[in-house]
């Protein structure tokens, strides 16, 4: 097999800043690791703040002119970049594999869902409406005119590198807005190969912007200090989600933010089992648990506890870890140390408290961040892996005996971002559906991700939404005329 980084030229490992690929003032340059061997796979530019200004120079020069372009054309260029990223799907994947470590049948699964966005909002450029209506009292009509908000600053997370950025950039520039990306300094690669395509398929220079840097704070505070940002919109934590929160404060930004989550999955006595089964490994699973809206906690009602446990465990144990790149692996490799450190601290602490591992729980060793899929059971309330992210393939059980108490435990957390529920019971499905404080819910499902409908937290999980009809909304201002008609 060819070499993942051949699909994107030296050339391009650099800035893209207007109609140039250049690098970064001062000549820095930083490494991108494969985190499954830990070996540097590439050197990208390294931003500063001046830098991060040169972009949005570039954005907002382009601005105009975008605007002003016939939506018709904004949504064929979308649906050319949609073309292309599916044509070269199995490409980008790798790419993915090689700079983030999922397994190449996820990544594969991520270029389909990224590529996904441009071809609905290509659909959705065409379909910005405002109104004309009669004033109530009359007299006087009332005009409401959606105009662009303006140049925008995406910053994404590493854990989807083509998905976290497909997902701001195509509602932006479907509604007419430019942009600058500054995507995760652990996965760079495929936000500057969706970059090249974007270039290839005629989207004008300063409309897509990218900044790759080791320098986050520096170069995004001197964005959102700039008022000529009008936007920014963020995924990653809720603990960074803060800081920018109070940095575009400073010039009431337009803000976005798809912050962290704490789903629990609740499994009903009178589920069908074998659907619990699939939606629990997909919710856990899906990108190695590395997914916002990851099952973090499951919670299984007392009667089908002991078969739920054992069926899922044993299909947890039943997993092959190894290179995403090779043949046959579910579980690739966690993105850093960090991340396995954090697995081994959480995991050690549960049982610390009284939990029992029955699959897994131990690192391997050798080079690569690898962690193996583990369940335990017996977790107690005070595990600290029920408050904090897992992040990864640890799946812990709790059991419950009614519905209240389940919901209860599953709303305190400060996270509101997603959860699942399985039962046959319709009138108690749409009870959790009314009692969890969630942004999302799925119900007999694993899989909630569709760029169709809306993404999006609630309480300290976000603000916003991003996918759906809502998702153009995000990046459109509302201008109110009123005409004067006796
Ligand atoms: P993170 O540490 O918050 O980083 C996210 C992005 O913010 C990265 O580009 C990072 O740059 C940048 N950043 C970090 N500190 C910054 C600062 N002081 N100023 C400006 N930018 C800064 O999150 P992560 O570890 O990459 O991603 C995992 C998190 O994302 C999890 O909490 C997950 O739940 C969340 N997430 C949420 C959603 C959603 O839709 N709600 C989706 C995916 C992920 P560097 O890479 O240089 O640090």
């Amino acid at each position: 097999m060819s070499d993942p980084m051949n699909v994107l030229a030296p050339e391009h490992r650099r800035l893209r800043i207007g109609d140039a690929w250049r690098d970064a003032a001062g000549g820095a340059t930083f490494a991108v690791e494969d985190p499954a061997t830990g070996k540097t796979i590439a050197e990208v530019a390294d931003a500063g703040a001046v830098d991060g200004l040169a972009a949005l120079d570039a954005a907002s020069k382009a601005m105009a002119e975008w605007a002003a372009t016939p939506p018709r054309k904004r949504s064929e260029l979308l649906t050319a970049t949609y073309r292309v990223l599916t044509e070269r799907s199995e490409e980008v994947a790798r790419l993915i594999t090689a700079e983030m470590g999922k397994p190449l049948a996820e990544a594969r699964g991520e270029v389909a869902y990224g590529a996904e966005f441009f071809r609905w909002f290509a659909e959705e450029a065409v379909r910005v409406e405002g109104r004309y209506n009669t004033a109530p009292a009359g007299g006087y009509r009332i005009l409401t005119v959606p105009r662009p908000v303006g140049p925008c600053v995406f910053v994404t997370p590493w854990n989807f590198p083509l998905a976290m950025g497909a997902r701001k950039i195509a509602p932006a520039l479907a509604a007419g807005c430019t942009t600058i990306t500054k995507p995760a300094a652990q996965t760079p690669l495929t936000m500057l190969f969706l970059a090249r395509i974007m270039e290839e398929a005629g989207v004008p220079p300063g409309v897509v912007n990218v900044v790759t840097t080791r320098r986050a704070g520096e170069v995004v505070s001197a964005l959102l200090a700039d008022r000529r940002t009008r936007k920014l919109s963020f995924t990653g934590s809720t603990e960074v989600g803060r800081v920018l929160l109070r940095q575009a404060a400073d010039n009431v930004l337009r803000t976005s933010m798809e912050l962290g989550g704490n789903a629990a999955l609740i499994v009903c006595a009178d589920a069908d089992l074998d659907v619990a089964l699939d939606g629990a490994m997909v919710a856990k699973m899906r990108n190695l648990g590395e997914s916002c809206i990851a099952a973090n906690r499951i919670y299984v009602e007392e009667p089908v506890r002991e078969e739920f446990t054992a069926r899922f465990a044993e299909r947890m144990g039943a997993l092959s870890v190894g290179h995403g790149l090779d043949d046959g692996v579910d579980v690739g490799a966690l993105i850093d140390e960090a991340s396995v450190t954090k697995l081994d601290e959480l995991v050690a602490d549960a049982v610390d408290r009284g939990a029992r591992v029955l699959v897994g729980g131990e690192r391997p060793d050798g080079p690569g961040h690898f962690y193996p899929p583990t369940v335990l059971v017996d977790v107690p309330d005070d595990a600290r892996m029920l408050e904090a992210e897992i992040f990864g393939p640890v799946a812990p059980i709790i059991s419950f005996t009614s519905d209240d108490e389940v919901i209860a435990k599953a709303n305190d957390t400060e996270h509101g971002l997603a959860g699942y529920v399985f039962t046959r019971d319709l009138q108690r499905a749409l009870r959790f559906a009314e009692g969890l404080e969630t942004g999302m819910l799925g119900i007999n499902r694993g899989l909630i991700s569709d760029p169709s409908a809306p993404f999006g937290g609630v309480k300290q999980s976000g603000i916003g939404k991003e996918g759906s009809h809502e998702g153009i909304l995000e990046y459109l201002d509302v201008t109110y005329v009123a005409i004067d008609l006796p």
